[in-house]
């Protein structure tokens, strides 16, 4: 076995209905002074938290898919001025984001800009408690924030971004949209099979990652077609969560490097963008290591019966799967944008712009 290095250092609440003791949750955390950055969608609940949690000053809920370096700059003018100390994030990966971004953003003596350009950001940072209300990203248990300028996606890296909690209450989960439940879901099985198959894999995050897996291929499609099932959305919020503990340290690969790509200039929201490419990639990155743990996580039929599961999961939601998809495609850019990503660097199987090219060719 090889050497590794593992932390977790988020505390996670988890449970249908742990919201209802939110004002406990941040008493039991020192939360004083805090601020909360909302999913427009949550505004109502966050106003009902807010009623109930004398701590929360204020709300923030001017948050958009793939979110604004604008947005998180007006969060950080907030909590600075309400000398909040902690920021709670309630959302999808998009608000857990800014939160995460605000809260760094808002100790800097750099302006949010600034921070964003030079990627430099305060040692000291408000504390962040991350409330996901999709069952994906795992950004409640990452150091990452993705932020957006314009049309440039930045995904920064960074310890300062780690939440101090995370409370992951299902009961939120059961307004997801069946197209958006099936995105996030495949954006959550890309993030278990990717930090399996990345070159920095390691062994805790491949339980997690196996686990993950298997949760998902048992109640992805039930969430999908109820979204009312509570133990269905129990199971897939445990499996993002899993999700995002096996990729933090490992990092993703390949099919996370095409989705930037995809999504900034074919405009795919994130968890489709990842799930365009996933198929080839579980083909591409196979290995007699991944076929155990594809049998061990369920799957008799190995990595094949993967490939049929994944494209039955995008078929299901109508998510675009072939370049015809994309409106008029430059292949050459496009291979050319995927190959140059960092992430590429983390495929176990070294992928050229010319195979990149003619794995796409083959989703012509
Ligand atoms: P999202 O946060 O953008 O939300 C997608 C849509 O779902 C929005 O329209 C939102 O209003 C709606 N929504 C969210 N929760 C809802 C609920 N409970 N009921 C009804 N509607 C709801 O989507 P996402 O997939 O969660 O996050 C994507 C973002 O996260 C991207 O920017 C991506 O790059 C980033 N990301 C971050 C990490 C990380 O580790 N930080 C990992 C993966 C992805």
């Amino acid at each position: 076995m090889n050497d590794f290095t593992f932390s977790q250092p988020v505390r996670l609440y988890f449970g249908a209905g742990r919201l209802g003791i939110l004002s406990e949750i941040l008493k039991e955390l020192g939360v004083t002074r805090a601020i909360m950055v909302c999913d427009p969608f949550l505004r109502e609940k966050a106003e009902e938290l807010r009623k109930k949690c004398p701590m929360i000053l204020d709300i923030f809920s001017d948050v958009e898919p793939n979110p604004q370096l604008s947005g998180a700059a007006k969060a950080a003018a907030l909590a600075r001025a309400h000398q909040a100390e902690a920021i709670i994030g309630m959302g999808g990966g998009s608000t857990m984001d800014t939160a995460k971004f605000a809260s760094a953003a808002a100790c800097s003596e750099l302006t949010p800009e600034e921070c964003y350009e030079k990627v430099l950001f305060p040692e000291k940072h408000l504390r962040v408690i991350a409330i996901p209300s999709t069952a994906g990203t795992g950004s409640e248990v990452t150091q990452v924030s993705v932020m957006s300028r314009e049309e440039e996606k930045k995904t920064m890296n960074n310890p300062v971004f780690m939440p101090l909690a995370a409370v992951i209450d299902p009961e939120l989960m059961l307004t997801v949209p069946p197209r958006t439940t099936m995105m996030t879901g495949l954006d959550a099985l890309s993030h278990a099979l990717e930090g399996f198959w990345s070159v920095n894999h390691q062994p805790i995050c491949d339980l997690y990652a196996e686990e993950a897996i298997r949760l998902i291929l048992g109640n992805l499609e039930r969430s999908f077609r109820n979204g009312a099932d509570l133990e269905a959305r129990s199971a897939m919020a445990y499996a993002a969560t899993l999700a995002g503990l096996a990729f933090g340290q490992p990092k993703t690969a390949g099919c996370h490097a095409c989705s930037y790509p995809l999504s900034q200039d074919y405009h795919l929201p994130h968890g489709e963008a990842c799930a365009f490419t996933l198929d080839s990639f579980v083909r591409i990155n196979t290995s007699p290591r991944m076929e155990e743990m594809l049998k061990r996580a369920g799957l008799t039929g190995g990595s094949e019966e993967l490939v049929e599961r994944i494209r039955a999961f995008k078929a299901m939601a109508g998510l675009r799967a072939r370049l015809r998809d994309l409106g008029e495609v430059d292949l050459g850019k496009l291979a050319a944008d995927c190959a140059a990503h960092a992430l590429m660097r983390n495929n176990p199987v070294k992928m050229s712009e010319a195979d990149l090219r003619a794995m796409f060719e083959a989703l012509a």
